[in-house]
């Protein structure tokens, strides 16, 4: 069976960009454009977006998905997307999505993380799994013990940072100790940063990079806008496709064993 997520056929560090929020066809269309001129042809978007508290934007839900399927009908890309439900799994296979992520705040849970693996059952389809929202290695392994245990085989996970009260400088603190500890159980997962969600602004996005490929994370999960600072969602943390582009053509990938 062939998998998106083998350590072994990427040349790494692998590269997923797009918008917090999927907002408008133009909105996506302008960003995943500049993208593909890049190379980037692995995309995301939010669609359904579970955010903390009420009264942000909570993504566009279905009305996007047939936006999607356009864009990939246009250009040469993979589109992910977070699903958060049984019934979020069933509209996105039924749009051709090509990759599903779990997000931090379905991790947590375990009926959900298992109502949603469930959905998967029989399907060849790549998921990404964040790490729960709380610094709990345990949430996060179960998360992936649930999607193994139903024979979903195409796994990679996000390291997106962790809650944590008054953090002066990130979103969400790396805790670097956790996804270390957590590849001593996975050896073989790719493992994802988030660099985006870790820090909450663009400023920091290269060094929380940087700092992942030091530590011989495998791939990079980025968001991008064509215009961020008028982005719906995570605004401050976005960067645009160009600015992206220079930040991965400054970024080493020396390895470092520990
Ligand atoms: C996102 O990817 O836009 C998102 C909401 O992420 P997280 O689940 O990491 O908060
Ligand atoms: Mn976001």
């Amino acid at each position: 069976m062939e998998t998106l997520f083998n350590k072994n056929s990427h040349s790494k560090p692998l590269i997923i960009a797009g918008p917090c929020s999927i907002e408008t066809p133009e909105q996506l269309d302008n960003t995943v454009q500049e993208l593909v001129s890049q190379g980037i042809n692995l995309i995301r978007g939010g669609v359904w977006k579970p955010r903390t508290r009420p009264g942000s934007f909570e993504g566009l839900g279905s009305i996007a998905l047939p936006w999607i399927q356009e864009i990939k009908n246009k250009y040469p890309v993979k589109f992910a997307i977070e699903v958060a439900s049984a019934q979020h799994v069933e509209e996105a296979l039924a749009h051709e999505i090509d990759i599903l992520w779990v997000g931090a705040r379905s991790t947590v849970n375990p009926f959900t993380v298992q109502e949603i693996a469930e959905s998967l059952k029989g399907v060849n389809i790549p998921v990404m799994i964040k790490n729960p929202v709380n610094p709990d290695l345990s949430l996060w392994i179960g998360a992936v013990e649930r999607f193994q245990k139903i024979g979903i085989q195409d796994l990679a996970v996000i390291h997106r940072g962790f809650s944590n009260f008054r953090d002066q400088i990130h979103r969400n603190s790396p805790l670097w100790q956790i996804p270390i500890e957590f590849r001593t159980h996975f050896p073989d997962l790719m493992m994802i940063n988030d660099p985006s969600h870790i820090s909450g602004k663009r400023d920091l996005v290269p060094i929380i990079a940087q700092k992942a490929l030091d530590l011989n994370f495998d791939g990079l999960i980025i968001e991008s806008h064509c215009n961020p600072d008028q982005a719906w969602s995570d605004a401050a943390q976005q960067l645009t496709p160009k600015n992206l582009e220079f930040m991965l053509s400054q970024l080493k990938t020396r390895k470092v064993k520990f």
